[in-house]
């Protein structure tokens, strides 16, 4: 049973892969989940076996710091579901991200990217990145005339988020793909806002994937996580992030962490579907609603990426949706108000959030700089989640009223 899975892992479809992906090694006790290692290191029978695993030469867990069977279960797992050459499970989505950027960048040489960023990728990019003497080359990632003039020979990598949030921008991925192909360097992306069962980076020519887990995979919201999903294409993503920042930075996922994400990643389809039909369906009864100015969802045929996010996403939109209203006081006003609908950050949790970015995510950043975010004291976002979509409807309407 066990080998046989294995083998006709490419026949089967990926709600089979994400509950079937077997064990690197089979349980002892023939336990039907990935057991939970809760250990620091791992003992050897010989000096030499010693010597293989600590020299690369296996590759066999020797400290968990970099390696933990719980862990790579999950990495195999997505790996699986991707078709990618490896992956790497970190503890967040920020040290998934730092991880992808720190294996290009180096002192002198910049990221071509766009100010359409999460707020932390923005920080990191033009604060920490850039006091170790990288720079960011900010653009409009959809304007490729913009993006050729902002690549020179001394950038290292475009950067992007393939739905902005807030703003909610698409970029076409396989022409800027095509243009970082033609300079050697590789394109990271960010695909958080769409699970990767729904699509295929690789085939958009994207190189290098970044995710934060902690939203669509590990469901519930119970606990934080990062993938980087390696395509292969530049072989320096595999070995700097095994053989150095591994170790170097310490950002392994934690066994804990990856035993409940692995348990997300199972009943990633099956949620997705449904926050994202509730989504879509949320989306057009809050455009008869009155006090929305604007409903904003990619899926919307209204939405001005509408059709480039169909034709490299697929059909739905993600559970994401962004509403404006009146003015900032209305915003204070709307929060407040809910009932049902919960006051948090994250995104994707199975249950429905709403957050005011401007004054919460945004809060510390001045006034112009959000100004040249497009990030709006008008906006709200919303995180649509596994409820009835008639309460969300009913909380959101009486929320305004
Ligand atoms: C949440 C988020 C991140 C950061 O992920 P963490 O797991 O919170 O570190 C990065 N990018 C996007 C698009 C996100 O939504």
């Amino acid at each position: 049973m066990f080998l046989r899975q294995h083998e006709n892992k490419k026949k089967m479809k990926r709600q089979t892969i994400a509950i079937n992906t077997p064990f690197e090694r089979r349980d002892t006790y023939g336990s039907l989940n990935i057991p939970v290692y809760h250990t620091a290191a791992y003992e050897f029978d010989n000096a030499q076996a010693m010597t293989d695993a600590f020299t690369g030469k296996v590759l066999e867990p020797d400290y968990s710091r970099v390696m933990n069977p719980t862990v790579t279960h999950l990495e195999n797992k997505v790996k699986a579901l991707t078709g990618a050459s490896n992956v790497f499970a970190l503890n967040s989505g920020m040290a998934a991200i730092s991880n992808a950027l720190l294996v290009f960048a180096e002192q002198g040489r910049n990221i071509v990217t766009s100010n359409h960023l999460f707020g932390n990728t923005v920080a990191l990019i033009n604060t920490t990145l850039a006091r170790l003497g990288v720079e960011a080359h900010t653009t409009d990632l959809t304007d490729l005339d913009k993006v050729r003039e902002a690549v020179d020979d001394k950038t290292c990598s475009i950067y992007l988020e393939i739905i902005t949030n807030p703003q909610m921008e698409v970029a076409d991925l396989r022409r800027l793909s095509d243009i970082a192909h033609e300079h050697g360097i590789p394109l990271i992306a960010d695909t958080t806002m769409i699970p990767f069962t729904q699509f295929s980076a690789k085939e958009l020519g994207v190189d290098v994937e970044v995710v934060s887990s902690t939203k669509y995979i590990s469901g519930g919201g119970t606990s934080l996580g990062g993938l980087v999903i390696d395509y292969g294409t530049f072989p320096v993503v595999n070995e700097r992030i095994r053989f150095e920042l591994l170790f170097n930075l310490g950002c392994y996922m934690t066994p804990h962490a990856a035993y409940m994400q692995s348990l997300g990643l199972e009943t990633l389809d099956a949620r997705y579907r449904v926050q994202s039909a509730n989504a879509i369906e949320l989306a057009r009864r809050l455009k008869n609603v009155k006090g929305i100015r604007a409903v904003n969802h990619i899926a919307l045929p209204d939405n001005k990426y509408h059709e480039l996010a169909r034709q490299q996403f697929g059909d739905t939109g993600g559970a994401m949706i962004t509403i404006e209203l009146d003015s900032e006081d209305a915003c204070y006003s709307f929060i407040n108000n809910l009932r049902l609908i919960h006051r948090a950050t994250n995104l994707f949790d199975n249950k429905s959030l709403a957050i005011h970015p401007y004054s919460t995510i945004f809060g510390n950043f001045s006034k112009e700089k959000k100004k040249e975010m497009d990030v709006l004291p008008t906006t709200i976002r919303l995180s649509v989640g596994l409820e009835h979509v008639d309460d969300l409807t009913e909380d959101i309407t009486q929320a305004l009223r």
